[in-house]
């Protein structure tokens, strides 16, 4: 595969698949900048004079983040030169919804295409948080083979933008039609970093999603109710707390260094003891500002009391949550989901040395929008689907 290095504010030094790649010339989609971005980027463009940068920077993130607009004509109260010279420098186009699928429960599904050939999902669950969730995706595939994982059977295709992650909210906002909504009767309270892919390899892009989406001035989701997921990737944890203010949350999924060496390969990178000396340092950190520690439940192999135990042992000392995942199971894996009666020996084990444990009720399943895998499981469904497509093709007599 074709790889090169691109540099500029779009594509934040990630090597990029040429061929799947955003063309470099494409007009900057504003929903990507913060507004410190905007107003530089409204002068380069010289649509507003310096002096005037800020103040309009202000009114136009305003009306792409606050009223939710996605033409420039919308914006009545810009002067109609300035709105013909942004169309013709910039775009706020959302990008295309391949498929919204709506659950039993209420969780909602988005594949949401942001660039030709490349489709994420971002899934809305409601009554968690404090009144529902977004789960946002940040990479396309990941470089890492956490063995459970199916996003981790894929190869990265490439890291997502701000614009495109910003977008996975934006999408959600039009939907749930809340757009210039006060806090208070909000559908969606909090957004988890928990899709596909690893934050903390875009962590350029996911700060400024993250400064975007937390803007008092637009969207307006607080820092504390925004969670970024790792799997542990430790040399960057201080600059996502620096930089984003965000809650940790950590794929721990195993207690020794043996078995997280196999769920969880980037342990042989940096070890337990190394993860827990960095999350121990998490900027903010503190017993209102837990970190939560994931811990996805495999039959037979992580799910016994013992480890439990070993569990209380490890945290000793760091302010945590426990987050259970029962296992959801994709096709081709090695792993079964522990039984419900272990998962409910293992919380009490956890809830008796004081954490709070919750087990994570698998949501939206009957839309396959259960924990963070099942997004590229549709993805691979579909590749499935494109090839059988093309051999049906090949052999059909033309
Ligand atoms: N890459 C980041 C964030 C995305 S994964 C990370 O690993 O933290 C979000 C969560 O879903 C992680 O805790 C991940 O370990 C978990 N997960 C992955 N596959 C799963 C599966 N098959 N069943 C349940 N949880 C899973
Ligand atoms: Fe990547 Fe997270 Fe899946 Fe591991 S669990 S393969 S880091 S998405």
């Amino acid at each position: 595969m074709e790889t090169s290095q691109l540099s500029g504010s779009n594509a934040l030094g990630a090597t990029l698949d040429l061929a799947r790649a955003t063309p470099a010339v494409a007009a900057v989609n504003l929903s990507g900048l913060t507004r410190g971005q905007l107003a530089a980027a409204l002068v380069e463009a010289g649509v507003v004079p310096a002096a005037k940068a800020k103040m309009r920077a202000g009114q136009i993130f305003r009306w792409v983040h606050f009223r939710g607009v996605t033409d420039f004509e919308q914006m009545t109260d810009v002067a109609k030169e300035t709105r013909a010279a942004l169309a013709g420098a910039f775009v706020l186009t959302r990008p295309e919804i391949v498929e919204r699928q709506v659950s039993k429960d209420g969780t909602r599904k988005y594949l949401i295409r942001v660039a030709p050939g490349i489709e994420v999902e971002a899934v809305y669950i409601p009554d968690v948080g404090r009144v529902g969730a977004l789960c946002v995706s940040s990479q396309v595939g990941c470089t890492l083979n956490c063995t459970f994982c199916h996003t981790g059977t894929q190869a990265l295709v490439r890291n997502l933008t701000a614009a495109e992650i910003v977008a996975q909210v934006q999408v959600a906002k039009d939907d749930l039609d809340e757009w210039a909504v006060d806090g208070e009767d909000r559908k969606l309270s909090n957004i988890v970093f928990m899709g596909m892919g690893e934050p903390l390899y875009n962590l350029d892009a996911v700060a400024d999603a993250i400064e975007i989406i937390s803007d008092n001035e637009g969207i307006a989701i607080s820092r504390r109710r925004i969670t970024v997921s790792t799997s542990g990737v430790v040399p960057q944890l201080q600059a996502l707390g620096e930089r984003t203010q965000a809650m940790l949350a950590i794929s721990l999924h195993a207690t020794n260094d043996a078995l997280r060496d196999v769920l969880v390969p980037l342990n042989r990178k940096y070890d337990i003891a190394t993860l827990i000396e960095g999350i121990r340092n998490y900027p903010g950190i503190s017993n209102a500002r837990r970190v939560t520690f994931e811990y996805v439940m495999l039959k037979d192999v992580n799910d016994s009391l013992d480890e439990a135990r070993a569990l209380v042992q490890l945290l000793k000392g760091v302010p945590a949550k426990i987050n259970l995942i029962p296992f959801n199971p994709w096709p081709g894996t090695q792993y079964e989901c522990s039984d419900w009666a272990t998962i409910e020996r293992f919380a009490a084990i956890l809830n008796r040395a004081g954490y709070s444990s919750p087990i994570r009720t698998p949501r939206g399943r009957d839309i396959l929008a259960a924990c963070g895998q099942l997004k590229s499981e549709s993805e691979k469904v579909r590749a499935s689907v494109r090839r059988r497509d093309a051999a049906a093709l090949a052999q059909s007599p033309s």
